[in-house]
């Protein structure tokens, strides 16, 4: 099979027709061999029973439906599990992404070798508030910073094309869909490109992702993935190294305190309680802070060492 189209739907109804309509003029337009599985989240309109008639009337369509609404990451997750397809193409279900695209993703993939081809809606500032345009350029240039995917722009885009084992290879969890392109770097895939596409404004409905709090938990997200990406195997080496400074910092004031106490005996002048000079708390807090430092340190290793995930790597190929 050619291609896999993943379409995570949450309450989209209104579009889901007109959209798998559209898939398959393009699919058909271009003989290629496909199937399209729509995961609705727990859609409480009539998206399921849109989807089911979609499916009697086209065996090309598969869906999955959850009980609840767990989120577009869960839901590509679920849709990434079941793909055949050599090609995998994730869109949203709202007709902002084009279908049309799809052939020119593919080929990106198929001949120019890309691991993953991420969208870069290109049409989309003009329509947008600078408080939707400005937060958005900050996200993806941290995004970029912390991930060193120097060339993506957009890294939220909805459009995306995957060579199939990168998708079988990755865990999409959480809110974790906005850093794909960084989970593929980070099990290794690391030709990552990136195609100008059309994108419109939402037909039906509205956006499933409003407000403030998406960029709050965005960056959130961001420093899990760059902390688990960079220490989740090794937590003690940045524990335990915070915890190292954290206690000469508190040994160096005991140093200063003890020191000057003890100047102050053998010169036989009268001192001043040690508990008046600013060493002495600094000393305190240090070597509380450092040893819970440490300790954090060992509890993150026997976590890691517990979990399930410990001896799991990459392995492209094996004889
Ligand atoms: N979506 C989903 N589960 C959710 C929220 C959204 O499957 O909990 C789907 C939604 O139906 C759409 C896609 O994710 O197909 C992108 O959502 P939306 O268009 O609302 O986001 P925006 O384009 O505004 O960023
Ligand atoms: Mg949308």
């Amino acid at each position: 099979m050619d291609i896999t189209v993943v379409v995570p739907l949450y309450n989209e109804e209104e579009s889901l027709r007109e959209l798998h309509e559209w898939i398959k003029r393009v699919m058909d337009e271009n003989g290629f061999t496909y199937e399209v599985i729509f995961v609705n989240d727990g859609s409480t309109d009539n998206s399921w029973k849109v989807l089911r008639d979609l499916q009697a009337e086209f065996p090309e369509v598969h869906a999955i439906r959850f009980r609840r609404n767990y989120g577009k990451s869960p839901a590509l997750f679920c849709g990434f599990e079941r793909a055949q397809g050599d090609v995998v193409i994730t869109m949203d279900a709202d007709l902002q992404d084009s279908p049309d695209e799809i052939p020119e993703l593919r080929r990106m993939i198929v001949e120019d070798g890309y691991d993953l081809v991420s969208g870069y809606k290109m049409n989309r500032k003009q329509g947008d508030p600078l408080s939707k345009t400005i937060p958005t350029k900050l996200y993806n240039a941290t995004a970029r910073k912390v991930s060193g995917i120097k060339n993506l722009h957009d890294f939220n885009c909805g459009l995306k094309a995957y060579r199939k084992e990168v998708v079988k290879n990755i865990e999409v969890f959480g809110e974790m869909h906005r850093y794909i392109p960084y989970l593929a770097k980070e099990a290794g895939f690391n030709r990552i490109g990136e195609k100008m596409v059309h994108h419109q404004a939402r037909k039906h409905g509205k956006s499933k992702f409003m407000g403030w709090n998406r960029f709050v938990n965005g960056y959130l997200d961001l420093i899990t993935l760059w902390f688990l990406s960079t220490f989740g195997k090794k937590p003690m080496h940045v524990f335990g190294f915070l915890g190292t400074i954290m206690f000469l910092l508190g040994f160096i004031s005991v140093c200063i305190v003890g020191g000057t106490k003890l100047v102050y005996l053998c010169s036989g002048t009268p001192h001043p309680l040690v508990t008046s000079s600013p060493y002495f708390y600094i000393a305190l807090t240090m070597m509380i802070l450092g040893t819970q430092l440490f300790l954090t340190g060992f509890i993150g290793e026997l976590v890691s060492r517990n979990s399930q995930e410990r001896n799991k790597y990459q392995i492209s190929e094996e004889f």
